[in-house]
This record gives C-alpha cells, sequence and structure tokens, in this order.
C-alpha cells in the first residue's frame, strides 16, 4: 500500500512570519488527514518552520541542495546542512531549476545519489515541455530523463517521483486524466525494468501542474497517481487542505 503524498512547493514564496503562520493553519487545519503532508519553503524559512513543525504530522522538504558535502560554493547548500535542520525530504530536478539554472541529468543523478548517502528521500521531478509533447516525444523524453536521474539508484531506497509537464506548471493547465494517467502507468513501468518491481510498486508517483481544490479529486482518483507536487495552490491554507483532504 501506498500512502499518498502532498507536497507543497513554495518556490521563491514566504517570509519567515507568512511561513510560520502558513504552517500552524496547515498542522490545526489538517489533523486526522489521510495523506501524509510535506512542505518545502524557501532555505530562509526552513529553520523556523523545522522548529514549529517539530512535534506535528508535517513533514519538511527542500527545494533544492548541492551534490557536495562542503566546501567553495558560494551561494550553495548541502544535504548535511539540511539533515541538520531535521529535513527528510528534498526536492530535486524541478524544471524551474533544469531551466533556469541549467541543472543538467548529470547535475540531477549526482544530487538524488548524495540525498540518500544523507538520508534524505529525493522528490525526483521530470517532465516534457509542450513543443517535446506535440511532437509525440513525451515517453521518450521522460524515460531519458529517468534513465539519466536515476542511474545508479540503489534497489531497496526510497523514491518519490512528480511527474510534471511543464506546460501545466503555474499555467492552469492540467493534462487530461487519460494523459495523466498514461504517464504515471508508463514511469511506473520503467522504474520496474530499470530498478526491479518492488521498487516499482513502493515508489510514489505524484502529479504536479496547476493542481486546484477543483481538479484533485479527480486527479488523485487515478490508479497509479499517489499524490501531488502543488506549487501556487499550496500558500494557502485552505486551498492546500482541500487538495490534502482530496487525497484517496
Ligand atoms: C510546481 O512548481 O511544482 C507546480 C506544480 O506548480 P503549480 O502547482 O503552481 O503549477
Amino acid at each position: 500500500m501506498r500512502t499518498p503524498l502532498i507536497a507543497g512547493n513554495w518556490k521563491m514564496h514566504m517570509k519567515i512570519a507568512d511561513a510560520l503562520d502558513l504552517v500552524t493553519g496547515l498542522h490545526y487545519g489538517l489533523r486526522g488527514a489521510k495523506a501524509e503532508v510535506v512542505v518545502a519553503p524557501p532555505f530562509t524559512a526552513l529553520y523556523p518552520v523545522a522548529q514549529k513543525l517539530e512535534n506535528s504530522f508535517i513533514d519538511l522538504a527542500a527545494q533544492n541542495m548541492h551534490y557536495e558535502n562542503k566546501g567553495a560554493f558560494t551561494g550553495e547548500v548541502s544535504s548535511d546542512f539540511l539533515t541538520d535542520l531535521g529535513v527528510h525530504y528534498v526536492i530535486l530536478g524541478h524544471s524551474e531549476r533544469r531551466e533556469y539554472f541549467a541543472e543538467t541529468d548529470e547535475i540531477i543523478n549526482k544530487k538524488v545519489l548524495k540525498a540518500l548517502e544523507a538520508g534524505l528521500k529525493p522528490i525526483l521531478c521530470v517532465g516534457e515541455s509542450l513543443e517535446q509533447r506535440e511532437r509525440g516525444d513525451a515517453f521518450k523524453v521522460i524515460g531519458n530523463q529517468l534513465g539519466k536521474n536515476l542511474n545508479g539508484f540503489p534497489l531497496d531506497a526510497p523514491l518519490v517521483i512528480a511527474y510534471e509537464p511543464i506546460w501545466a506548471i503555474g499555467t492552469g493547465k492540467t493534462a487530461s486524466t487519460q494523459e495523466i494517467q498514461d504517464m504515471h502507468q508508463f514511469i511506473r513501468a520503467f522504474v520496474g525494468e530499470f530498478l526491479g518491481n518492488s521498487l516499482a510498486q513502493e515508489t510514489r508517483i505524484l502529479y504536479g501542474g496547476s493542481v486546484k481544490p477543483d481538479n484533485a479529486k479527480e486527479i488523485l482518483g487515478l490508479s497509479d497517481v499517489d499524490g501531488a507536487l502543488v506549487g501556487g495552490a499550496s500558500l494557502k491554507v485552505s486551498d492546500f487542505s482541500q487538495i490534502v483532504n482530496a487525497a484517496k
């Protein structure tokens, strides 16, 4: 049985006071939730939010990390710094990191393996552009990203994959339920062939891309969808709570 996971990616939003208000609202509003709930604040809010969530069921993710432990990497944050704060998950390979910060599949692969070594659970994001989908290349692109990003992944390590079609992120467009189910099924089959059926059955595959309270139930009800990675709608207690409560 895969427990559904709903993760909120706050991106570059939320000063400390706003972040604390948001998690306080979620903590009281979501008690008894059936899904696992994770929030990913910006680095500056991680420590205060970690302290606030010390006795909470809500878990903490970082939005990125470097693949080295320490050293002359100005502006970077290592996996050790994250575990030091009590962070358990890390989002890796988000399309915004790939596009605006030139993260290659090889860099993402190094980060995934380093996260595991540090005891962090990677939430690996993959997704195709609109042009790639319209060309009929969506499955090829996702297979290629998975193969490179998961190179050397141990067969018994925790894995969460977020399928996020780039054209659906922050645009208000969602993939159709058929497109989502087909891609999630493909991803599970790919993981099965690449890393074994047991890991494929345990891997949670989240959908991300304009998930909102009014489409969450339909998307989260699909058989190979094990949760959601939520951007914009994770910034409001009521929207995010409705999405969490829509999880099967
Ligand atoms: C995201 O950035 O991971 C995301 C899914 O954003 P949104 O929900 O705003 O489309």
